[in-house]
């Protein structure tokens, strides 16, 4: 008799797995079940659609060839039958059977499986406050839900959106509204600051200000207590704090797994839900495999688990369980997955976000004594036209010396993506060293990179804090010190040349000074004594080699890493 092989879910994950295992076996008996009517759809596509990047939803579930990956495709193309409006209800691991109902007609039935696979992937979270069934109050979760945005956009019934949640997807979806449907966009969050666990403040107050070039406010630390609505239709959005117009709330608190009937049928869950898998994606019941959003994985840095809830990852745990449900590589065997570090990106106003790893504050919690220190570089040879300064920011366990993560800015976003994803090999595969990072061979040509890449540079930067020969602030700590100039005693010696720092010496006569690096030598003495030392420049480099002369006269000093470039990034004006 065939293998059978049944798959629950079938956006990113369960497809995958069954492509993959009708390639490797084509006598196994593959069935995919979702709830849902439409399968196999690039969902993290639908922010595009509503901003119009992608002008037709189909154009989401559709092939390269542009045919429709519908339950037809499925069957003739991949010999994978799929039932559509079909929800698993129940699993029976000792029978290996999954009861099933059909939502069309209420038939409940019973399907064998030999192998089977969840790939139930996540919900969103959505706070049961009142007003929440108001019309026009949706997550953006599935198609439906990105056509019915769209279609009210497109009716310009709406020039106010409230988006609750500041991670990926409700920045993405503010993006898209803000800019081709010029409507005002509100997003309204918890935490302090935007992609608390992703990104450091130094970053986050880059992604905030890239927001706000399309007029997009960000309310921190606010929580949304009722919707209210004329006609059944919602109008208001009250916080603890205020009231907001909204013609349209979309929620993008985060997701949680979907693992009810893993939970159910005694599989291990963690406590928020996530299905615990071993390497090769099997649960905790070996004939039962689980991969994509409703696992959790191990972060290889960190030690601890994960909820990452991606589609990259869900494409290749599919890959990995289809190979593994037919039997296993033909010459390897079972394929494995060693962890996650936890890499993203995501395309803003003006220009992209990146990051893999750790940042500072999440290393700390998990143990790790750690620093970061930002840098900003020409992304490519600086001499060539077109070229933007890259924001990178490392973070390093300050006694190994060890690499933990980075995280960046920058207008060009596949530059950026491109250290990112240099860094993220590297942590998933080594505990690679400042050392590590240094030497990293990178490709270089002028108009690609330039030839000390940013990512270089970053390990050569924090190399020397950790060395004590730079003692460089973060763009915040530098602001803090100007803010509080007239009790800090400190003065601000700014290192670019005359014509940038003139204007502000100018300006604030008592506290900036304009001290060009040409020319340094010759009026350090100049310097009032007893008075601490703030360093800033174009991007830190030069203020960072007056800081080196004036420790040479035995003289301590800040300098801000980043310099105004960075200042520039947050929307800092002196
Ligand atoms: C707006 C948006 C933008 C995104 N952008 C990105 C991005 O840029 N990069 C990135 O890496 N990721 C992104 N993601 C995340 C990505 O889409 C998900 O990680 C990915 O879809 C997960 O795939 P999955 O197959 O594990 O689960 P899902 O896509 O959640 O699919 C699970 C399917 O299983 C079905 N199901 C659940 N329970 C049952 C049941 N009991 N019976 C039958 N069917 C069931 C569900 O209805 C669903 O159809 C984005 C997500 C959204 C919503």
């Amino acid at each position: 008799m065939a293998k059978k092989v049944l798959i629950i879910g079938a956006v990113a994950l369960g497809p995958k797995a069954a492509a993959r295992c009708r390639r490797l076996d084509s006598n196994i008996e593959i069935l995919m079940i979702d709830q849902g009517n439409f399968i196999s759809y690039g969902g993290c596509g639908m922010p595009f659609y509503l901003s119009g990047e992608v002008d037709n939803v189909h154009a989401l579930r559709q092939t390269s060839a542009h045919v429709n990956r519908d339950p037809d495709f499925f069957n003739d193309v991949k010999n994978v039958e799929v039932r559509i409006h079909t929800k698993a209800l129940s699993i029976q691991k000792e029978d290996k059977t999954v009861s099933v109902e059909n939502l069309d007609t209420g038939e409940k039935y019973d399907i064998a499986y030999d192998e089977l696979v969840l790939g139930t992937g996540s919900s969103p979270i959505i706070p049961q406050i009142p007003g929440i069934n108001l019309q026009n109050v949706c997550a953006i979760s599935c198609l439906e839900e990105a056509m019915s945005i769209r279609e009210n956009c497109a009716k310009s019934k709406l020039e106010n959106v409230v988006i609750i949640g500041g991670g990926f997807t409700g920045m993405e979806v503010a993006v898209a509204l803000a800019d081709m449907w010029s409507l005002k966009c509100t997003l309204i969050k918890r935490s302090p600051r935007l992609l608390p666990s992703l990104i450091s403040e130094t970053i986050s107050e880059m992604v905030r200000h890239d927001l706000g070039s399309l007029g997009i406010d960000v309310i921190s630390e606010e929580e949304v207590l009722e919707l209210r609505g004329e006609n059944g239709e919602v109008k208001e959005v009250i916080t603890s704090k205020r009231t907001l117009k909204a013609e349209q709330v979309i929620f993008a608190m985060g997701v949680k797994p979907n693992s009810e009937i893993a939970q159910k049928a005694g599989l291990d869950c963690n406590p928020r839900g996530g299905i615990r898998v071993n390497e090769y994606l099997q649960s905790s019941h070996p004939h039962i495999y689980a991969g994509g959003d409703c696992v959790v994985m191990k972060n290889i840095i960190s030690g601890k688990e994960q909820h990452l809830p991606m589609g990259s990852l869900a494409n290749r745990h599919g890959r990995i369980i289809g190979t593994n449900v037919a039997g296993g590589n033909p010459v390897c065997g079972m394929e494995t997955f060693n962890g996650v570090v936890g890499s993203w990106c995501m395309k803003l106003a003006k220009g992209s976000a990146s990051g893999t790893g750790l940042t500072v504050d999440e290393a700390k919690k998990a143990g790790f004594d750690a620093m970061s220190v930002n840098v900003e570089q020409l992304d490519r040879a600086h001499f060539y036209p077109e070229k933007d300064m890259m924001t990178l920011e490392v973070t390093v366990d300050k006694k190994t010396r060890r690499v933990l993560g980075m995280q960046g800015y920058c207008a060009n976003g596949d530059a950026l993506k491109a250290r990112i994803d240099t860094v993220a090999a590297m942590l998933q595969f080594s505990k690679p060293t400042l050392n590590d990072l240094s030497n990293v061979e990178v490709a270089y040509s002028p108009p690609l990179a330039s030839a000390m890449d940013v990512i270089n540079t970053a390990a050569n930067v924090a190399d020397n804090v950790l060395s004590g020969v730079h003692n460089a602030i973060s763009p915040a700590q530098f602001v803090e010190l100007w803010e509080q100039r007239e009790n800090n005693n400190y003065i601000f010696v700014d290192s670019r040349p005359a014509k940038a720092s003139q204007i502000l010496a100018e300006k604030y006569p008592d506290y900036w000074y304009s001290m060009p690096l040409e020319g340094f030598d010759k009026v350090i003495s100049k310097l009032p004594q007893g008075k601490n030392i703030a360093f800033i420049c174009n991007s830190g480099t030069r203020a960072y080699e007056c800081q080196r002369k004036l420790k040479r006269t035995g003289r301590d000093s800040v300098n801000s890493a980043g310099g105004m470039q960075a200042m520039k990034k947050r929307g800092q004006e002196f």
